[in-house]
C-alpha cells in the first residue's frame, strides 16, 4: 500500500496499544495496491474483502498487506477517535528526505475520504499535534475510484492556527484544502505491476 519510501521502522512507534482494525477496512478500499501479488487502484475495494468479515485471505495475504499499518494504529498522538471508518480519515505515513544528506523524516498524510471527514472527533486536534511537533502535515483529498489524490502539504498555512489554538480557522484550512484537493487534475493511477487478475472490483 502507499506506504511511501524506505522502511524505517525506527521512526514508527510500535502499535499503539488497546487500538484494533476491528471492522475497519478502509484501507483495503481506499489504498493503492502494488504488490506482485496483487494490484488494485485507489478507491477499489480488493477483490479479497468480503463484507462484515474482513480480508478473506487473511493467512495468505499479500506481503504489502502485512506489512502495513495505517497512522491510527502507529502512531499514538493521531487520537483514539479517529479510526478510519469512523472518522473517515485515513492517516497514512510517508518517509521524506527534505534535504539531501538530512536524516529521513517521518511525514503524515491526512486522507479525506468524504466530506463528513472535517466533522471527525479528533482531527484538528491530531492535526495541530502533528504540525506543532514539526513533522511534515499533508492534506488528501480521493479523486474518482482509480485516479490519483490531489495531496498538498499544510505545515506553513496551518502554522497560524496552531499557534493560537483556533480550531475553527484550522479547520477551515482544511475545508478549504479538501475543495481545492477535489477540483484537482487526477489522472489515472501507473500500477507498476501488471494486473494478474482484473483490478479489485467486486
Ligand atoms: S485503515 Fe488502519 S484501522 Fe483500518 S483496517 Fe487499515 S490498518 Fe486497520
Ligand atoms: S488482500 Fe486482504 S488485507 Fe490485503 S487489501 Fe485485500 S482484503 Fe485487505
Amino acid at each position: 500500500m502507499e506506504q511511501d519510501g524506505p522502511s524505517l521502522p525506527a521512526l514508527l512507534d510500535p502499535l499503539v496499544p488497546g487500538r484494533e482494525c476491528g471492522t475497519c477496512d478502509a484501507c483495503c478500499v481506499s489504498l493503492t495496491i502494488d504488490d506482485p501479488e496483487l494490484q488494485k487502484p485507489q478507491g477499489y475495494r480488493c477483490r479479497n474483502l468480503v463484507r462484515n468479515v474482513g480480508c478473506g485471505i487473511y493467512e495468505t495475504r499479500p506481503e504489502t498487506c502485512r506489512a502495513y499499518y495505517c497512522g491510527w494504529r502507529r502512531l499514538k498522538w493521531i487520537q483514539a477517535a479517529m479510526r478510519p471508518d469512523v472518522s473517515r480519515v485515513l492517516v497514512r505515513m510517508q518517509f521524506e528526505r527534505p534535504v539531501a544528506d538530512q536524516p529521513v523524516r517521518l511525514g503524515v498524510v491526512f486522507v479525506l475520504l468524504e466530506p463528513a471527514s472535517l466533522k471527525a472527533e479528533g482531527l484538528a486536534e491530531s492535526v495541530a499535534a502533528a504540525v506543532a511537533g514539526d513533522v511534515a502535515v499533508y492534506v488528501s483529498v480521493p479523486g474518482p475510484p482509480g485516479y490519483t489524490s490531489g495531496q498538498a502539504r499544510m505545515n506553513d498555512v496551518l502554522q497560524h492556527a496552531v499557534l493560537t489554538r483556533d480550531k475553527p480557522a484550522l479547520l477551515d484550512v482544511l475545508r478549504r484544502a479538501r475543495s481545492q484537493g477535489k477540483h484537482g487534475n487526477h489522472v489515472p493511477v501507473v500500477l507498476k505491476h501488471r494486473s494478474v487478475a482484473p483490478p479489485g472490483q467486486s
